[in-house]
């Protein structure tokens, strides 16, 4: 049986995978080695029941109490903290989905990745901050990642047995987020709740407001160049309001090979769970004779500025991913917090970026994990010097 273990199992895509496990035969076929969550214990107990998980782990240390009761007499073991998640990584795996959200995804990721497993990458950021540092652990112990964002997936399925020299170009789609259609003016006005809500897609709440800002896909831009090892300028985003074309890849011969589907991440999740076979997926099948037509357009690079930052994080490389990363997400904590605007996340990730690209040479950092750690350490420290300050 295979063992697996799932990081973030309480959340949106923790829950998809949750339920494709149950789909597949739950208990009966997977030898489930550990699910982490965090606050929910309630709901990482259940699932750790329902599928015999040998350990259940909470992110935070106060919420041990509450897991080890909920859990009593069942044998299921327990632990919390950033420091058992590691260790849980270290646990023996073939298959380990990394679904947490944000920079904390990165630790338990490339853990994991040193006992070889196959890491199913939903943790976007672990690439952006750390990309070279992640292939090269993962070539180190012959362990593979598989893309779990619909997008990468989309691409990975269109270059199957195909040769990346003859690869012209990457198009990753955009549904354009909440804020599609809203003039620059009404945008610095956008309240939490209406960042929160997006069009096409269920998702968690940090991922849905980046999709309304344009940082996901700012990110995914990022993630595309680190996981296909593509010429940043061979990266095109594709406005796509219908989210059906979840990417598109340009060979030399004028083809374009497009990946369409239904927007359910069960897809992405099912086709890492599956590969290299396919399986058949809970998804809703498309019917293009109803859907008529499908529409794209260029992005609008004045109002979602996350995008131009994106070119800016690449032509910088080094540890450049780990800044903007961090300062995106200490932006992305101040506007939930109502302490920022909506536009003022992109200024003040500006701001951050171009402060410690002049000071500290992000671009000749090494990336090793140290160095991303300080440096995310650093941005999440200026970003809330000037959020104290209002000098965004
Ligand atoms: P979510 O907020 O719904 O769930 C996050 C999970 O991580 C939860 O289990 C939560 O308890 C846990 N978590 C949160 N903070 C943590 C911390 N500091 N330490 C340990 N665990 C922590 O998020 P999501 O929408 O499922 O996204 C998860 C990841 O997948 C993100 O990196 C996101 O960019 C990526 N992703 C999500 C989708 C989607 O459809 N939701 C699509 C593509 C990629
Ligand atoms: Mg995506």
């Amino acid at each position: 049986m295979r063992k697996i273990s799932v990081f973030g199992a309480t959340g949106s895509i923790g829950e998809s995978t949750f339920d494709l496990l149950m789909r597949q035969g739950g208990a009966a076929a997977f030898d489930i080695v550990a699910l982490s969550g965090g606050a929910n214990v309630a709901r990482l107990a259940e699932q750790a029941i329902a599928l015999r998980a040998d350990l259940a782990v909470t992110a935070y240390d106060a919420c041990l109490p509450a897991l080890r009761d909920a859990l009593a007499g069942t044998g299921i073991a327990v632990a919390a903290g950033p420091q058992a998640l590691i260790e849980t990584a270290d646990r023996p795996a073939d298959w380990v989905m990394s679904a947490i959200v944000g920079a904390a995804g990165l630790a338990p990721g490339f853990r994991a990745l040193a006992q070889g497993a196959t890491l199913a990458l939903a943790n976007k950021e672990s690439l952006v901050t750390a990309g070279p540092l992640l292939l090269a652990e993962a070539a180190r112990h012959g362990a593979r990642i598989l893309p779990v964002d619909s997008e990468h997936s989309a691409v990975f399925q269109a270059l199957a047995g195909e040769d990346m020299a003859a690869v012209e170009r990457i198009i990753i789609t955009a549904s354009g987020g909440a804020f599609r259609d809203w003039p620059l003016e009404r945008l610095a006005a956008a309240t939490v709740a209406e960042a929160s809500s997006h069009p096409n897609w269920a998702m968690g709440q940090r991922i849905t407001i980046d999709s309304a800002s344009m940082f996901n896909k700012a990110l995914e831009v990022i993630e595309t160049k680190e996981y296909f090892q593509v010429d940043p300028d061979r990266i095109e985003v594709l406005v796509h309001p219908e989210s059906l074309v979840h990417a598109l890849v340009g060979f030399n011969d004028g083809a374009l090979m497009a990946h369409l589907g239904a927007p359910d991440m069960r897809h992405a999740i099912g086709y890492a769970l599956n590969w290299p076979e396919r399986r058949d997926l809970p998804v809703k099948r498309l019917d293009l004779a109803a859907i008529g037509s499908l529409t794209f357009r260029a992005p609008d690079l004045e109002r979602f500025p996350a995008l131009r930052l994106a070119r800016e994080v690449m032509a910088i490389g080094g540890t450049a991913g780990a800044a903007f990363n961090a300062a995106k997400e200490a932006a992305l904590d101040a506007f939930l917090a109502g302490r920022i605007g909506f536009l003022d996340m992109a200024r003040l990730v500006e701001t951050v970026l171009s402060q410690m690209s002049s000071r500290q040479g992000l671009g000749n950092a090494a990336v090793s994990l140290d160095n991303v750690m300080l440096t995310d350490a650093e941005a999440r420290a200026l970003a809330s010097e000037h959020i104290s300050t209002g000098r965004i």
